[in-house]
């Protein structure tokens, strides 16, 4: 298990941390190892949302997200962001990441990124990969629950003591 992972499912939204471990400790068993899958971004504040949404705009670099602060489930804690990061010399330490969602790295006749895919969706996830702003990385559960409707939530201060919304 990935030490970085599971630090950041702990930044999840309350309602879904458990899960988010059962779901992680699935992707292990079904990659077998050759691969491992890291969660690159969970919750991310609405000051990160901000700078990231000035990438392209009013920061240098290329435009990476169309959502603005609030209105990405990131925000809220409800979304996460994957990579698969692979072993190449053999050494035991995973010293590549790969974002190739076609690569079958333990040669079961499934792509290793698919078979994250599969796991997520069977706790009734959405994938990213799904959209048409593609998004190959992401996958979100959010209870039903639009990003407005979380906005308005958060705004009226409907939150935790951490600051999750109330859902
Ligand atoms: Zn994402």
């Amino acid at each position: 298990m990935d030490i970085v992972t599971l630090d950041r499912i702990k930044l999840l939204h309350p309602r879904l941390r458990s899960e988010a471990m059962d779901i992680y400790e699935e992707i292990c068993e079904a990659l077998k190892g050759r691969a491992m899958c890291r969660f690159t971004h969970t919750l991310r504040t609405f000051k990160e949302q901000d700078e990231l949404y000035a990438k392209g705009r009013t920061a240098p670099g290329s435009i990476v997200t169309k959502a603005k602060a609030g209105m990405s489930m990131h925000n809220y804690g409800m979304a996460i962001d994957i990579v698969l990061i692979v072993d190449t010399d053999g050494d035991g330490k995973y010293d590549r990441a790969v974002w190739d969602t076609k690569k079958d790295f333990d040669k079961d006749g499934k792509a290793d990124w698919m078979e994250v895919v599969q796991v997520f969706k069977s706790y009734g996830w959405t994938w990213g990969g799904d959209w048409k702003f593609y998004d190959a990385p992401h996958f979100e559960k959010s209870f039903g629950y639009s990003v407005r409707e979380l906005l308005n939530l958060k705004k009226k201060k409907k939150v935790d003591r951490d600051g999750y919304v109330s859902v």
